[in-house]
């Protein structure tokens, strides 16, 4: 089943888990807690418990916590997340609301290189070496109540604010392939402009900029939205040396699509087993009235189904010269970009995730710290539903994701489970399994 087998590697949840934990232990620690009290958990604990949340999808802190009252749950925590001291919710929070954000950056990179060693990155090459990476903004908060330093504010004509958290996420993609790998999500806060476009700009400048200086060999194509089809977004990708697939409309590019009615584009068209696609294009055509001399090549995609009923009707701007012979996958790479809106955000927000639940506000950083534990959890998940043969009979068995969150969550809670192997093998073969009703250990 497994395209890789990686029960015993560090692609494995429990290898995935460890190289997280010691990114953690990384991080520095206030030596003292904000009322001037020594610490009693280590930070790590308290960053691994919040991970546990995410990767057992609880739906509340609080739940969580209750749960703290039960044996199993602080053995479980120990032996799957390496959790020494359990924090109750409240101080968890108040010492996650402490730490920097960046300082959690190379949990992602480390994961990342991980996957580069075990070749899973070999599956995700699209065109000449080449990865995609889709990139978009998403809110993950908002309030007229609970605010914190960080918030983006919207003044209201009536004098209401709202106070909103928005992310910038971008993940590794591939046309044929379903799970997405999410590189380190960009925090978007006040400070990124007055206009959310301002905001998302600001925060694609930085994404492009940590993501070259931490893939500084990845090559990359980048896949965005119509609202990215303008030079600001797109200078910093080919400064990068990096390429683009961005969508483009009459909307937001009309002296493009002006220019294109006068010229006579290539046609090309390709039959699948599902589809027929009628691909038009023209290279070398000015991005907009604004700017003359920066130069774009265009592609044009109607998509019918095999009796002729139009599917979709699409069109792109790329810096990448579009010929005959690869129009037709450059297309499949600017249609892949919706997985990071269904694959990523909708996974997040509508299977187990919880997104958009306020976990918790706190007073600088919490917000952002549980997003970004969340995205990891999320990495995590991923790469299991990738490439772990255990993970993905064990989910075959329970009969959906959805069904398996919930089995590993009451496994959790109720049994003493050793290690994440048994725990996979408990739903799939539980002869095999180690997990006990009492404690044995
Ligand atoms: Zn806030």
């Amino acid at each position: 089943m497994g395209i890789h087998s990686v029960e015993k590697t560090q692609l494995s949840a429990k290898g995935m888990l460890a190289k997280t934990r010691s990114v953690f232990s990384q991080v520095p620690e206030m030596k003292r807690d904000t009322r001037g009290l020594k610490s009693k958990i280590p930070l790590t604990d308290c960053l691994m418990s919040g991970l546990a949340i995410f990767g057992l999808k609880f739906p509340s802190l609080l739940q969580f916590d209750q749960g703290l009252n039960d044996d199993a749950v602080k053995h479980n925590l120990k032996t799957l997340y390496g959790v020494e001291k359990v924090p109750c919710d409240t101080y968890m929070r108040e010492r996650l609301d402490e730490v920097d954000p960046q300082q959690l950056r190379k949990a992602f990179t480390s994961l990342f290189s991980s996957m580069q060693r075990g070749k899973v990155i070999e599956d995700y090459k699209f065109l000449d070496g080449y990865v995609l990476a889709a990139c978009d903004g998403t809110g993950m908060f908002s309030s007229e109540q609970v605010h914190c330093s960080n918030c983006c504010e919207k003044h209201h004509k009536d004098g209401r604010i709202t106070y909103y958290h928005q992310m910038l996420a971008g993940v590794l993609i591939h046309p044929d392939r379903k799970e997405v790998f999410p590189f380190c999500p960009e925090p978007i806060s006040k400070s990124d402009g007055s206009t959310k476009n301002d905001c998302e700009q600001n925060a694609f400048r930085r994404f492009v900029g940590h993501f070259h200086a931490e893939h500084p060999r990845l090559k990359v194509i980048f896949t965005n939205d119509a609202l990215s089809s303008k030079a600001p977004y797109i200078r910093p990708i080919i400064e990068m040396g990096a390429h683009f697939i961005f969508g483009v409309n009459p909307t937001g590019n009309p002296s493009l699509f002006e220019w294109l009615k006068g010229m006579e584009l290539t046609k090309e068209i390709v039959k699948t087993k599902k589809e027929i696609i009628e691909l038009n294009f023209y290279n070398k055509i000015p991005l907009n009235n604004a700017n003359h001399d920066f130069e774009v090549n265009f592609i044009d995609c109607i998509v019918k189904d095999l009796k002729g009923k139009l599917i979709g009707h699409f069109s792109w701007v790329t810096d990448i010269l579009v010929t005959k012979d690869n129009v037709h996958q450059l297309s499949k790479g600017g249609r892949a970009r919706w997985k990071v809106e269904n694959e990523t955000f909708n996974t997040l927000k509508n299977q187990g995730y919880n997104f958009e639940h306020n976990y918790g506000h706190g007073h600088q950083h919490l917000s952002h710290v549980l997003a970004m534990l969340m995205f990891l959890a999320f990495f995590i998940d991923q790469v299991q539903q990738h490439c772990c043969g255990l993970f993905q009979a064990a989910v075959k068995k329970a009969g959906s994701r959805a069904r398996f969150w919930r089995r590993q969550q009451s496994i959790f809670t109720e049994l003493y489970v050793p290690s994440w192997e048994d725990l996979f093998l408990w739903i799939t073969d539980r002869n095999k399994s180690k997990v006990a009703a009492f404690n044995t250990s």
